[in-house]
């Protein structure tokens, strides 16, 4: 670490900067900045697990930034890295990312202090268990209280476990299933929530491209076709937004970077290949022998059109802000352009697509999981036949007029097939989602062209959601 990142302030300071960036813009009533700003609770909890013939202690966090709106949301992160400081930035980021995609949540966001690699998976699961029950016996794992969600190195497994130790200790709970989200879809869970972030990033950069006007403050002109993009972390989120933008939209995938060094190569990756080479060997390193940087950090630095970070928080910071080249950055992960790095972007132009909106993806798929878990049916169980003998009768119509026209006219290709199939419940995930993401888009690109005082989409972002949270309050009477 060099000299200038030592003066960086900490995760949860640079969020509190930034939020006190977009404030200093506001009119709140006195007071309010502050209950707004401030973490409401955060617990943490030591407790032993026998494994390997002796105690283990380990160290979780679960924290509670605002309870404006009830359950609160947000995921449980299991890394080395976790202490308070980052679940309370990341509890904060929840409460304005919530606010943003509208989802009716407060903000929440949980920890435990654990290298999953180093556990097997029954004492991954006995570990996770025992997390959950110090959590659930504290409400802090509770369908109308607080409902966690997958992060950083947790995924539908742990969620699994987490919902069957609740419903074990709450066994007349007939919403036991909605205390957590992004369960597998066999055990309550729903379709495209694995993929729903990375599905969340594509979405939001369709949504920009649609923009000639923003596109054009990126330097950035065209569609997303033929784009140069840059990755950083090729887990979750960053390996499913990769291979959707160059699968679908076109996008070259011309860097990724991961633990061990990246890959870099102007004619774009086969991210699919890289996946399965990093399951097997655990790292890039040996997937090509040309296009192999060992220091893989360099590589955001890289010429490119976009850059997505999609693993750590504050990766692009004091000490290379400034050789960035990207014009474009949407941030996957959470935090990871510092308080003080965003300053230096934004006066050289960058355009930055904010985490709290460019990461939604997955707690608007956990919010469309929590109400079916409350609704105890399946999106589209009642409509789709009904829907399908509606289109039929259209079909039979125009099947008349083929006749009645011979070769004049006729339905093109698989039209039949196509607009007989009612919505599944994927696409109908895939719908909500998608409106949700254009809407927040639109709402926060109001205030970025609007305002003479607001240059940046991160402080419009900030905006929108702190003022929810304010007409939330106000409507309290607090
Ligand atoms: N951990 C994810 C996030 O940071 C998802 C949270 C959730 O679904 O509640 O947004």
């Amino acid at each position: 670490m060099d000299g200038s990142i030592a003066n960086e302030p900490s995760f949860r300071e640079s969020v509190d900067l930034m939020f006190n960036h977009a404030v200093a813009l506001m009119d709140l009533p006195p007071g309010l900045e502050d209950k707004i700003r401030v973490c409401n609770s955060t617990y943490v909890v030591r407790f032993g697990v026998k494994l390997r013939g002796s105690i283990h202690t380990f160290t979780g966090y679960r924290s509670v930034h605002s309870e404006h709106m009830e359950p609160v949301k947000g995921g449980i992160r299991y890394s080395m890295g976790v202490n308070q400081d980052e679940v309370e930035a990341l509890a904060a980021l929840m409460t304005y990312k919530c606010a943003l995609v509208e989802t009716p949540f407060g903000g929440s966001k949980g920890g435990l202090c654990i290298d999953p690699r180093e556990y097997d998976e029954d004492e991954l699961e006995r570990i996770t268990r025992r997390f959950a029950y110090e959590l659930a016996k504290r409400d802090l794992i509770d369908p109308a209280q607080n409902v966690p969600a997958p992060d950083m190195g947790t995924g539908e497994r742990e969620m699994a476990w987490i919902a069957d130790q609740y419903a074990r200790m709450n066994t007349t709970d007939i919403n036991a299933k909605a205390c957590v989200t992004g369960k597998p879809p066999h055990a309550g869970g729903i379709q495209g929530r694995v993929e729903a972030t990375g599905r969340g990033v594509q979405y939001a950069l369709q949504e920009f491209f649609r923009h000639a006007d923003d596109v054009k403050a990126a330097n950035l002109s065209g569609t997303l076709d033929g784009k140069r993009i840059i990755v950083q972390g090729l887990g979750n989120v960053g390996y499913h937004a990769a291979k959707f933008l160059s699968e679908e939209d076109g996008a070259k995938i011309t860097g990724i970077i991961e633990r061990d060094g990246a890959l870099f190569d102007e004619d774009g990756l086969d991210v699919a290949a890289v996946h399965d080479w990093i399951a097997k060997h655990g790292g890039v390193k040996g997937f090509s022998a040309s296009g192999y940087v060992e220091n893989g950090a360099s590589v955001l630095e890289n010429d490119c059109d976009i850059l997505i970070p999609a693993a750590l928080e504050g990766v692009i910071n004091l000490s290379n802000a400034d050789r960035v080249k990207a014009p474009l950055i949407i941030e996957a992960a959470n935090g990871p352009v510092t308080a003080g790095a965003d300053d230096i972007l934004r006066k050289k132009g960058t355009v930055i697509i904010p985490d709290m909106y460019a990461n939604a993806g997955g707690v608007t798929v956990s919010y469309f999981e929590w109400v079916k878990n409350l609704s105890h049916i399946r999106f589209g169980r009642m409509q789709r036949r009904q829907e399908e003998s509606r289109h039929m009768l259209i079909i039979n119509e125009l099947e008349r007029l083929d006749e009645h026209l011979g070769d004049a006219w006729s339905m093109t290709g698989n039209f039949k097939e196509k607009y007989l199939r009612g919505a599944d419940e994927l696409e109908l995930v895939r719908s909500g989602l998608d409106d949700t993401m254009r809407a927040a888009y639109q709402a926060m690109r109001h205030v970025w062209h609007t305002r003479d005082d607001v240059s940046d989409l991160r402080t419009a972002a900030y905006i929108v959601a702190i003022e929810r949270v304010a007409a939330s309050y106000k409507a309290k009477g607090l």
